[in-house]
């Protein structure tokens, strides 16, 4: 069974990646897919979210990165894919998720949405954090993979970007 795992991985985070890791470790191949949202902001390019996801998941066999634009139902049914894979963090991701979830029951029936609880080390994780964190100075390490690292500092001194909440 093939599953996507969509996002907008800008950067990917060591949360990001454990969920990528214990998917392929369920399904037969999964394919991490950097969804292109017109409505955020994004500090990476696709091209570069792709190559941070792309070093970051090279231990892993049956995963391959990708990246598309429209409808995630769309994307997975191009692909063969019966399943689309979500994370949840907190009661706050469950409302959006749901919603989200539901429209796309709606959209494609035959497209299985299913949820994995973030490990409890990395339930405080998300990229807006570490982008916010790596921008105020603090040490980012252990939550990124390492190859994101240094690519996040030099994209913020390259860049005058502002921190945004998401
Ligand atoms: P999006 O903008 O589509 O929510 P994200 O890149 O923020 O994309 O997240 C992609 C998926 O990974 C979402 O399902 C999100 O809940 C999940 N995720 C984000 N951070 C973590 C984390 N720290 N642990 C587990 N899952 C996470």
């Amino acid at each position: 069974m093939k599953a996507i795992y969509p996002g907008s991985f800008d950067p990917v985070t060591s949360g990001h990646l454990d969920i990528a890791e214990r998917a392929a470790s369920v399904f037969d191949e999964v394919v991490v897919a950097v969804a292109v949202n017109m409505e955020k902001r994004p500090l990476f390019s696709v091209e570069e979210r792709v190559e941070m996801l792309r070093e970051a998941c090279r231990h892993l066999d049956n995963v391959q990165v990708d990246c598309f634009e429209g409808l995630t139902v769309d994307y997975a049914e191009r692909l063969g894919a019966g399943v689309v894979i979500r994370s949840l963090r907190a009661v706050s991701d469950f409302e959006s998720e749901l919603q989200m979830a539901l429209m796309n029951k709606r959209l494609n029936e035959n497209v299985e949405m299913l949820f994995m609880m973030t490990r409890a080390d990395y339930s405080f994780l998300s990229s807006s954090l570490v982008k916010e964190l790596a921008e105020l100075g603090a040490s980012i390490k252990g939550l990124v993979p390492t190859c994101v690292e240094d690519r996040l500092l030099a994209k913020l001194k390259t860049k005058g970007w502002e921190a945004e909440s998401k």
